[in-house]
C-alpha cells in the first residue's frame, strides 16, 4: 500500500460524512451537487453519474416523491440502490416538515433540511434550533432556509423573498445550523418571465457575517458563470432537479416516438439521459474528480 498524502480538498466516501464534503468543497472552491430521487432508475442514474464523474453527490427525497411514496420507501429504496452500488452517498431530507425530520432521525437519514421558512423569523428560530439540537444528538447535520425561494411563474417583488443579511446572521447564531439555504433571485422550477441575475453581492455579505456554507435551491436554469459566482461567494451546494427531470423524461419521449414500447425500455432511455445531464452538473459544479472512489 502507497501512503498517498491526504488531499484536504478531496473526500473519501467510504463512508458518508455530508459536513465533512462540504468542508472539503469549501476548501476546494467547488459545490456538491444535491439532486432529487424519484423512483430507483432516477435514484440509479445519479449514482451511476456520481461513479462516472467520480464526485460527491446528495440524493435528496424531495418534494414531489413524499406523497408518491412516502419518507421511509423513497428512503429504504434509495439506501437499497447505494447498497448496490460501488460507493457511499449522503440520504437528505429536502425540505421536511417537522414530523418527517423526526422521521427522517429515526430512518437513518445522512443530513435534513428543515424547511421553516413560511414561519416568521422568531418561531422559525424556536423551531429550527429545536430541530438542530435533535439532529445533532443523533449526528446528523442540519440545513434550513431563510428568506423565501419562490416557485417559477408567480410574479415576483424580490425585496419580499431575498433572504436578509442581519436577520442571517441573527438565524445561524441563534439556531446553530450547519449550512443556509438563501433566496439571493432564484426560483424552483422552470420560469418563463425573465431570469433575476443572482445577487452575488448578498451572497457574499451572508457567508461572511454567517460563517457556514451556503446552500442554493433551483440552480438549474442558472447561467454557468453566476454559478461559478455564487460558489465563490460562499456557495458549497446546488440543488438541482428541473434539468435533470427533463432529461429524463426526453429519454421517455425519445423511446415512446418509435412507437409502442415497454415502460422499462423508456425508463432505461430516460436513466440513460439524466447520467449524462447529471455528469454535466457535476462538471459544472466543479465537484467532479473529488471523490477518491477508488482509492
Ligand atoms: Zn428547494
Amino acid at each position: 500500500m502507497t501512503n498517498t498524502p491526504v488531499d484536504p480538498t478531496k473526500t473519501n466516501l467510504l463512508k458518508p460524512d455530508p459536513l465533512a464534503l462540504i468542508e472539503a468543497a469549501r476548501s476546494g472552491g467547488y459545490a456538491v451537487g444535491a439532486f432529487n430521487m424519484h423512483n430507483p432508475e432516477t435514484t440509479q442514474a445519479l449514482i451511476r453519474a456520481a461513479e462516472i464523474a467520480d464526485a460527491p453527490v446528495f440524493l435528496q427525497v424531495g418534494r414531489a416523491v413524499v406523497p408518491h411514496m412516502g419518507v421511509r420507501e423513497a428512503f429504504e429504496m434509495t439506501r437499497r440502490e447505494l447498497d448496490k452500488s460501488g460507493i457511499s452517498a449522503p440520504i437528505h431530507l429536502d425540505h421536511g416538515t417537522y414530523d418527517e425530520v423526526l422521521l427522517a432521525i429515526k430512518l437513518g437519514f445522512d443530513s435534513i433540511m428543515f424547511d421553516g421558512a413560511h414561519l416568521d423569523l422568531e418561531e422559525n428560530i424556536r423551531v429550527t434550533r429545536d430541530v438542530v439540537e435533535r439532529c445533532h444528538a443523533a449526528g446528523i447535520p442540519v440545513e434550513a432556509e431563510l428568506g423565501k425561494i419562490p416557485d417559477a411563474s408567480v410574479s415576483i417583488n424580490w425585496s419580499d423573498y431575498y433572504t436578509q443579511v442581519d436577520e442571517a446572521e441573527r438565524f445561524v447564531a441563534e439556531t446553530g445550523v450547519d449550512w443556509l439555504a438563501i433566496s439571493a433571485g432564484v426560483m424552483h422550477g422552470v420560469t418563463d418571465v425573465a431570469q433575476q441575475p443572482l445577487d452575488i453581492e448578498r451572497v457574499s455579505q451572508i457567508s461572511k457575517v454567517t460563517g457556514i456554507p451556503l446552500v442554493l435551491h433551483g440552480a438549474s436554469g442558472v447561467p454557468a458563470d453566476q454559478l461559478r459566482n455564487a460558489v465563490k461567494a460562499g456557495v458549497h451546494k446546488l440543488n438541482a432537479d428541473t434539468d435533470l427531470r427533463h432529461a429524463f423524461r426526453a429519454g421517455l419521449e425519445e423511446k415512446f416516438s418509435e412507437g409502442d414500447r415497454q415502460l422499462e425500455e423508456a425508463m432505461v432511455a430516460g436513466r440513460e439521459r439524466m447520467i449524462v445531464a447529471t455528469v454535466q452538473k457535476m462538471r459544472e459544479y466543479g465537484c467532479a474528480g473529488t471523490a477518491n472512489y477508488n482509492l
